[in-house]
């Protein structure tokens, strides 16, 4: 029977062959080991190699956003179980399983915060809810971020790490591309920015449809931003994929994404993006600061981006 998987190769439960054994905190291309208040201190990125650990979507939130100014809505949202689905266990006990290790309702976060001092609209996608797949909570999540983004007149930011659509909902998980492509559309119409950040991985149902749908669409070093994951795609060409095949610095050579921004310049760059696109918070009277040169030092290539729309 023909298949279409829009999800990674293996299963949320299942370990990847090279992560057995290996503990969270040791990392994986080099083997240094961190202690969790050192990596969490260093934004979960290795300091010898500079590779990314995951990172939960409360702890993104508190790297990303101004300390104290997110506030969270729709966290009352369960997903329900339409279809009663059992695989190897009931769906409804993955979900109260995966509640219990996260700590959050569904696989994203989503309320208004301030970014360098200006307010947004987030959604911040949480890879350890069932693989960050995405389900019709999800979706109604994210559609409700994108609302509140066009209810306040505010910018739209949103971080998707996901395996892609959640089997376990079937053709309501796959109508969630649907549903969030159109809330992009909206946010879109209201003439409002939409930031995308990428981490690893960004695949499937997400990639095929939010995710890639940013007016600026940044990814974090490495992250895999494709749709079926490169041993699905090599069985199914049977080419040789180049080693890089799907990650973040291949689609920005050919021009899917705009920037891969280390996730220690992630936060400034936001600021620095949504102070481009939306007037000022207002200062204090007589403390007004030196504009800033857009396109200076690090922020080459958002010259070179402005430069192509002629903008
Ligand atoms: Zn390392």
């Amino acid at each position: 029977m023909a298949q279409i998987s829009v999800d990674i190769e293996r299963g949320p439960d299942e370990p990847e062959p090279q992560k057995a054994g290996r503990h969270p905190n040791t990392c994986p291309v080099c083997h240094s080991h961190y202690r969790e208040d050192e990596l969490a201190a260093a934004l979960r990125v290795c300091r010898q190699c500079g590779h990314h650990f995951p990172v939960g979507a409360r702890e993104r939130i508190a790297q990303l956003s101004d300390e104290g100014s997110f506030v969270e809505v729709a966290a009352e949202l369960r997903s329900a179980d339409p279809l009663a689905f059992v695989d190897l266990r009931p769906y409804t006990e993955r979900l109260a399983e995966a509640e219990l290790a996260t700590g959050i309702g569904d696989a994203i976060l989503v309320g208004t915060a301030t970014i360098g001092g200006r307010s947004v609209a987030l959604a911040v996608m949480d890879f350890q809810f069932l693989a960050g797949s995405m389900g019709s909570v999800v979706g109604e999540k994210f559609a409700m971020a994108a609302d509140l983004a066009v209810a306040h007149g505010v910018p739209f930011v949103s971080v998707a790490a996901s395996g892609g659509a959640r089997m376990q909902e079937n053709i309501l998980a796959l109508m969630q591309m649907a549903k969030t492509v159109m809330a992009v559309e909206a946010v879109r119409e209201a003439r409002l920015p939409y930031i995308s950040i990428c981490a690893h991985p960004t695949t499937g149902g997400v990639i095929a449809s939010f995710a890639a749908l940013g007016d600026l669409v940044l990814a974090e070093p490495g992250a895999l931003m494709s749709f079926a994951g490169p041993r699905v795609v090599q069985q199914t060409t049977g080419e040789t994929l180049p080693k890089d095949f799907g990650l973040a610095e291949s689609q920005l050579r050919l021009g899917h994404i705009d920037a891969v921004v280390p996730r220690g310049e992630l936060t400034p760059t936001l600021a620095r993006l949504l102070a481009l696109f939306t007037p000022a918070p207002e200062e204090p009277e007589g403390d007004e600061p030196a504009p800033e040169e857009p396109g200076a030092g690090a922020f080459g290539w958002l010259r070179r981006l402005l430069g192509r729309s002629g903008g």
